[in-house]
């Protein structure tokens, strides 16, 4: 094939097989049957990262050279003027992984070989164990455990803190109310109950998901330090991350961030003050591959290694993009897996699968995977208002999620 191939159409399919809304882009060349696909979920705002491809994204990305990715990627980011955030990065994202997986189907290598080869052969996972009691969050950790889960995230009652009977002022408004000290107190019952069980058989994670005071997490970190976590993530919400230093020097537990971030600017600090041991930035939302892999070769030297977001509202295009970097990534350090269901596998064949605790990758050239637009097409998406991320404090306070 030659280097003039371009991008003749773009086609965005939107579908919740598992009933949360994913964004995915197909980008068609002007090479009979190639095409490449992208994950561009951002799923609390699908809508608007779909009009943001339509209208705006596919009109520029029509004609221009599929060769070009990096040079797309500088244009598309640059070309409405005003930069980043989750819509344009997603969208962006959809057609960055698309053209890797491209270039990767023309090369007839993995992205992985493209990147400069695997240091791999399958990458960690850890899966989330949960239940509303100590007890409860031990039976699904052991479950896992026969499954050939190592490596286990440990959370009760979703995020924590909804055990008791809130107390809250007449008239408080709805939403999705917790108790951050409540939280505290649950949590470290609930650890002490699953590591004593487990033993050192399986490693354990913890999600704090920002919902401590600075001086609670701070607190909660070096209290945690006796279960001997894999890592503990998002202790401090981004907007708070000056309290890190106060964080390393109480607790010598692992610590994991970047989900919420947009930007190399917010993740750089971290990186150069070696406040954090895993980036968990979520691969779509910073744009892509292209940026994934200048995070990748930014930690390495500091001895920083990758932990890539992968929740349900990741489609398995994007789980299939993280694998490639994790195969690659020399200061790879575990993928988050959140085991994908039948139908979303009927929707996009190829989804890597895991045996054992790893996670392993197809045979395919590219990223692997597919997209069945009729499959996708029974799985039409829904628009609605989001509930969970309408949270307050037992006396009404709305605050982060
Ligand atoms: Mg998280």
């Amino acid at each position: 094939m030659s280097s003039e191939v371009t991008v003749r159409e773009v086609r965005v399919v939107a579908t919740q097989p598992e009933g949360t809304p994913l964004v995915t882009v197909m980008v068609v060349t002007s090479e009979p049957g190639l095409y490449g696909v992208g994950c561009a979920t951002f799923t609390q705002r699908w809508k608007a990262v779909v009009a943001a491809l339509e209208s705006h994204l596919a009109p520029l990305a029509v004609g221009r050279s599929v060769n070009r990715i990096e040079d797309f990627w500088q244009v598309a980011m640059h070309n409405g003027y005003w930069r980043n955030g989750p819509i344009q990065n997603n969208a962006i994202s959809g057609l960055d992984q698309a053209l890797w997986d491209i270039k990767g189907k023309m090369a007839g290598m993995s992205v992985a070989d493209l990147l400069g080869g695997p240091c791999r052969e399958a990458a960690r996972v850890y899966v989330h164990a949960s239940g509303d009691t100590p007890e409860a969050v031990l039976e699904a950790t052991l479950d896992l455990e026969d499954q050939g889960y190592r490596y286990i995230r440990v959370q009760q009652g979703g995020y924590g803190g909804k055990g008791h009977a809130l107390h809250q002022p007449a008239g408080a408004a709805g939403g999705a109310y917790y108790d951050p000290r409540e939280y505290c107190r649950e949590t470290l019952v609930m650890l002490a109950h699953v590591r004593g069980a487990m033993g050192d058989r399986v490693e354990l994670l913890h999600d704090i998901h920002e919902r401590l005071q600075p001086v609670h997490a701070v607190e909660f970190a070096r209290r945690v330090d006796e279960f001997g976590l894999f890592f503990l993530e998002d202790a401090l919400a981004p907007e708070d991350i000056e309290w890190f230093d106060q964080l390393r020097a109480h607790s010598t537990t692992p610590v994991a961030m970047g989900e919420l971030f947009n930007h190399p600017l917010e993740w750089t600090p971290l990186i150069e003050r070696r406040q954090v041991d895993y980036l968990r930035m979520h691969v779509s939302q910073i744009g892509g591959i292209t940026p994934a892999r200048q995070v990748v070769l930014q930690a390495l030297p500091y001895n920083i290694k990758t932990a890539w977001h992968g929740p349900g509202d990741t489609s398995p295009v994007g789980h299939a993009a993280n694998l490639q970097l994790d195969l690659w990534a020399p200061n790879f350090g575990i993928q988050e897996w959140c085991r994908f269901s039948d139908a979303a596998r009927e929707v996009f064949p190829g989804t890597p699968e895991v045996r054992n605790g790893y996670l392993y990758p197809n045979d395919g050239p590219g990223l692997g995977i597919d997209i069945d637009e009729q499959a996708a097409a029974r799985w039409p998406c829904e628009t609605r208002v989001i509930d969970w991320t309408q949270t307050r404090w037992p006396d009404g306070t709305p605050v982060r999620p």
